[in-house]
Formats: C-alpha cells, structure tokens, sequence
C-alpha cells in the first residue's frame, strides 16, 4: 500500500510554493490568536501528517455553507479548506450517486474507523423517519452510524449548530442539531453562521492536525478565536454608534456616510461573530460595511428572533 502524502507535499504537488505554505501557517496563527512562536509547530504538523481522511453529510440545509466555502477564488484560507482534507465522501460535491457512493462512504469509515473527521451541515429531522433520507437511511441513522467512529465532529452553519430555518416555529420535522443528538463523548465544535466563516473552519481544523484538540470554545461549543467577540465590537459604523449617529434609512446620507445602522434592526450588538474582521470574499467586506446591518446568524433561533429590521429597542 502507498503510504499517502503529508499535507504540505500534497500542496506542493498542487504547485504551493514553501513561501506560501509558511505564510499559510502563519496566517492561520494568526486567524487562531496563537502566538506566532506557534508557525513552526503548525508547520511541522502539517508536514508530518497527511490530509484527514473527511465524511462530510448533509441534511436539512440549502447547501449553503457548501457553496460558500467553493466560491472563493483566491489563493486564501477559505480556498484552501478542500485541500487540506481528505474528502472522502460528500453528498453535494462527489461525482458518484446511488450504490456506488453509498459504497466509498462505508469503505472510507472502515479503513478510517476512529481516525476520520466528520463534518454535518445541516440539521437533523427527528419526526418521522421518511422525512429526509439517504439510499434509504434516515439522516438520524446515517449521523448515529458515522460519528460512532468519527475522531472528532464539526457542525457546520447555524442549521447544524442550532437547528437553523428547518427548526424555527413550528418546526414540522421535529429538526435537532448535531449536539442534541450525540450520544458519544466525540469531541465536537460548532462553526454556526449562515453561512460560516470558511477561515474558522480551517482554522479549526488546523489547530486540531497540529495539538490533537479544537481550540478553547465558548459555553456554545464555538471557538473563542473566531466567536469571542461580538460583530458590533470590530465594526466599522462603531465610532458612529458610540456618538449616537444613527441612519433612518437605508439610502439616507448618514447611511452613506457610514453611521450606524441600529435602528435599522442590526443585530450586531449580540451577535458573536469574526465578519468584522475577517470579511467576507476574501476579505472583500462585510455585510455593514455593504450597507446592510447583522441578522444575527451565528446566534441560536435567530430566525424566530423577532424582524431582521425591528430595533433591539
Ligand atoms: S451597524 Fe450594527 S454592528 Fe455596526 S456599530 Fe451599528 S449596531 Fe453595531
Ligand atoms: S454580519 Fe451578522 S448576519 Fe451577517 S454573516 Fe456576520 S453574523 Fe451573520
């Protein structure tokens, strides 16, 4: 059996140059918050170890967080999550369907069995079997068979996470998250958002490669680095804010201008995100930057969490 190439000669087959593959190390550091006497651990792990062998399920979603990590189009950290795993099996990207599929999925967790990552995008119904299905597997029967043998779990997007728009009032599938209904210690990180930032996936990833664990998480299984903060704390309307210059429409000069746009229903104030300093398309700009305020999607239930347009107060 050939043994598999590490991370960085795969990289390095792929044409990434050893300048590109440090400043990846470092720009993940420093996505992490990790000291920068951490690059060289970073890169030594990825030079030591290959591309995790990843089952990658989805369920109720749009397929949202999928697309949004495939549209970036630079040589960044969100371009880079498909390369840095081992993508064994995927319900939305793979080519084969039916018998076939259903076939690499169970071949790849027997000759990964306890060593694969499993990422979930999308919530789980737990109604009635029939609601959503795979081959004829229940999406609650096929997430219990793939996380009994999974190294570590991620749930990907708020749908995961929370439950997301499947789960709002009245919920008529009966949508759970991957948390409530994991019944192994396996460890677990949610990256909610609608969609996540793809740079806290592959920082969680990596940091899990090189110290063997996910990185300090909050009370809702989130990574402080990348959840620690609210988006209101880093934005760009904030001096606006602090002076109590507030934009009454959307097209109005002050919104133009850049003031706040709280009383337009911005739910950036209780929002704990990394939009605000990570960006979005590739680091392009964020939604208040845009023009446009936080709906709060990386919090729990936030659709049933009154109108994207009515004020906090
Ligand atoms: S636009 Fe939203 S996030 Fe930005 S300062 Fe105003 S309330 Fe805070
Ligand atoms: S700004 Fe708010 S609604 Fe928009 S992606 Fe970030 S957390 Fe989600």
């Amino acid at each position: 059996m050939s043994i598999p190439p590490t991370i960085s000669q795969y990289w390095q087959h792929q044409g990434m140059s050893r300048r590109d593959f440090l400043q990846f190390c470092a720009m993940t550091a420093a996505a992490m918050a990790l000291p920068i006497t951490m690059v060289s651990r970073i890169a030594a792990a990825l030079e030591n170890q290959p591309r995790p062998a990843t089952i990658w399920l989805n369920f109720q979603d749009c397929t949202g967080c999928t697309e949004s990590m495939m549209r970036a189009d630079a040589p960044s950290l969100e371009r880079l999550l498909f390369d840095l795993i081992s993508l064994d099996y995927h319900h939305t990207l793979q080519a084969a369907a039916g018998e076939s599929a259903e076939l690499a999925r169970t071949q790849a967790m027997v000759a990964n069995e306890g060593n694969y990552l499993l990422i979930v995008e999308g919530s789980i119904p737990t109604d009635q079997a029939g609601y959503a299905t795979t081959a004829g597997v229940s999406n609650q029967d096929l997430f219990i068979e793939a996380a009994e043998n999974a190294k570590a779990i991620i749930a990907i997007g708020t749908c995961a996470s929370y439950g997301g728009i499947a789960r709002a009032y009245p919920n008529p599938t009966g949508a759970k998250s991957v948390g409530e209904l994991l019944t192994n210690n396996k460890p677990l990180i949610n990256i909610p958002g609608c969609p996540p930032l793809p740079v806290a996936i592959t920082g969680v990833i990596v940091h899990f490669l090189t110290f063997g664990e996910w990185p300090l998480l909050d009370n809702l299984q989130r990574p402080l680095a990348f959840f620690g903060r609210t988006v209101h704390d880093r934005c760009s309307r904030r001096a606006f804010y602090e002076k109590g210059l507030f934009a009454s429409r959307f097209d109005d000069p002050g919104a133009k201008t850049g003031w706040c746009l709280y009383q337009l229903g911005c739910k950036g104030p209780f929002t704990y995100n990394a939009c605000a300093t990570t960006k979005w398309n590739d680091g392009v700009s964020f939604p208040m930057e845009a023009g446009h305020g936080c709906l709060g999607c990386s919090q729990p239930y936030f659709w049933d969490n009154d109108s994207f347009y009515r004020p906090l107060s």
